[in-house]
């Protein structure tokens, strides 16, 4: 006899793990299906998220820009720290522990909110009645009335550097290294190109970015991505843009990778390790989806409406395996939305207030339009921004890299999108998509106190800047 649930959870990342914890406490059976491994073959909840993803590689951030603060920035406090080193697999074993703790306690909230937990691969089998049949590795089988597909993503593949989890790895082989490779090449400059390359620069690699993208950081505002190329480049990361990859070769020792410049000219680069990093694909297989006639959409994604409602009656799907950035906090606000929405309430997750963040140093982040965007768009916008070098907290900090800048609807000077680049970028961008949320005018955070010395006031001049009056510049 199958058990039947009111509803079945299928992966258990931030999407997931999220929406199966908020159908319980709606007070739906709930039962989440993973079929992830972790060390040793163990079932591992979390996902990408916590297994291989955000809170490793921020653990290793962490580490590793505690070194470089150690050995290049103390020394202008008056604080010496000679004969500085670094134990990488201590490093390494401390963000296996943070892994360990954060993957036991989704098992322990699932416990404390009642969701039951399966471990296997399951598959949609299709509909009996108005009950849906899920199939699971073991030949198990559960019923629910409603299905939340959150199955993520998985690294792309590039054919022309096959990883093999040594030299050639993707995001998984590059949180594990055992020491520090001498040289490190990475295809693609994107966000995880960008943040595991910064864990091993820090910690003394040379390394070298090759992106397919004669424009560096597309997505980001044109001024904020200029002066991340520059800061990089300080930092001796060679970025090479418009590179096209040709080949890689393996020998015992390197990694020869034949790669194409800009101008077409043939280059070669040789390392020590290789790290794949060109984009995530949706994972779908597996899932039975075209047997079952769930619609995916030109990009292999699971189609979804705004309410991440798929073609078929009960179904929705959320985060990395949908349209829309592939984040964590953008996977688990779907989450709550469709379990509330099941339960019968009211649920939303506005795309546009999504904030995107990269923990590099400097950190960049930003949520809403960028000028690129809006000047498309054809809509009339004004925008102030204030550097980081004028404000108090930054310079105590000695971290004065970069600026924030606001952009307000030239009309309504109701604030459209925030841009930050330089220290706690991560932090303050969430003071931006509150103010958004509520649909502030940028006279709105002009007018609020902020408090002295911090990094926040930084905000404060840029907003007090979109209507050209900063005070301290
Ligand atoms: P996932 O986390 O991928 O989880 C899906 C789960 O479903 C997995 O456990 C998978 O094994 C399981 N599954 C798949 N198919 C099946 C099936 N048929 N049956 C059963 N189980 C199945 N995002 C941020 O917001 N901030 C960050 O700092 C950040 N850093 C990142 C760093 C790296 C190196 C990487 C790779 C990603 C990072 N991300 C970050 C992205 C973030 O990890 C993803 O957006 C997020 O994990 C997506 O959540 P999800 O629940 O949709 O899918
Ligand atoms: P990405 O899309 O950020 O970057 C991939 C880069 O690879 C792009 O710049 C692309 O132009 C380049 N590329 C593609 N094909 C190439 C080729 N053949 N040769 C050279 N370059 C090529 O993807 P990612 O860095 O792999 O990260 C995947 C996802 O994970 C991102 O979409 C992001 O949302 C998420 N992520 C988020 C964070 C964060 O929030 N801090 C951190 C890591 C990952």
């Amino acid at each position: 006899m199958s058990k039947s649930f009111d509803v079945v959870v299928i992966g258990a990342g931030p999407g997931g793990y999220v929406a199966a914890i908020r159908c319980a406490q709606l007070g739906l059976t709930t039962v989440c299906v993973d079929d992830w491994k972790g060390t040793q073959g163990k079932p591992s909840l979390g996902g990408t998220c916590l297994n291989v993803g955000c809170i490793p590689s921020k653990a290793l951030l962490e580490s590793s820009e505690n070194f470089e603060r150690l050995t290049h920035d103390f020394a202008a406090h008056g604080i010496c720290a000679e004969n500085a080193s670094v134990d990488v697999q201590k490093m390494v074993a401390r963000k296996n522990k943070i892994v360990s703790d954060f993957t036991l306690g989704i098992s322990q909230l699932f416990k404390k909110n009642k969701v039951d937990s399966l471990h296997g691969r399951a598959q949609l089998l299709g509909r009996d009645g108005d009950v849906w049949r899920v199939g699971i590795t073991d030949g198990e089988e559960v019923r629910a009335k409603h299905i939340i597909v959150a199955t993520g993503s998985t690294s792309r593949i590039l054919q022309q550097a096959p990883l093999d989890g040594m030299q050639v790895v993707d995001n998984v082989g590059a949180l594990s290294f055992s020491e520090t490779p001498k040289r490190l090449a990475i295809i693609g400059a994107g966000v995880i190109g960008l943040e595991l390359g910064s864990v091993w620069r820090r910690l003394g690699a040379e390394v070298t970015l090759l992106e397919a993208s004669p424009v560096f950081l597309p997505a980001a505002d044109e001024q904020v991505a200029k002066e991340a190329l520059r800061a990089f480049t300080k930092q001796k990361q060679a970025i090479h843009l418009g590179a096209q990859i040709d080949g890689v070769t393996q020998s015992a020792e390197s990694v020869k990778i034949n790669w194409r410049d800009m101008q077409g000219a043939a280059q070669e680069l040789v390392a020590d390790k290789l790290i794949v990093a060109v984009g995530r694909v949706p994972n779908t297989q597996g899932l039975n989806a075209e047997a079952v006639g769930l619609k995916l959409d030109a990009a292999g994604r699971i189609e979804v409406d705004d309410h991440c409602r798929t073609s078929l009656p009960h179904v929705y799907a959320v985060g990395d395996v949908v349209r829309g950035p592939m984040l964590a906090h953008k996977a688990s606000e779907e989450g709550v939305m469709v379990a509330e929405l099941i339960a019968g309430e009211m649920g939303c997750c506005d795309l546009n207030l999504v904030p995107n963040v990269m923990y590099t140093a400097p950190e960049i982040a930003w949520v809403g339009k960028t000028e690129q965007q809006l000047k498309a768009a054809g809509v009339a916008y004004k925008a102030g921004q204030f550097p980081f070098l004028a404000n108090g907290r930054a310079r105590a900090l000695g971290d004065t890299t970069g600026f924030i800048k606001i952009i307000a609807d030239a009309n309504t000077d109701r604030i459209l999108g925030v841009h930050i680049i330089g220290p706690m970028a991560s932090e303050l961008i969430q003071q931006a998509v509150l103010a958004m949320a509520f649909s502030a005018s940028s006279e709105d955070l002009a007018r609020t106190v902020h408090a002295h010395p911090s990094l926040a006031e930084v905000m404060h001049e840029a907003a007090l800047a979109v209507d050209k009056r900063t005070i301290h510049i």
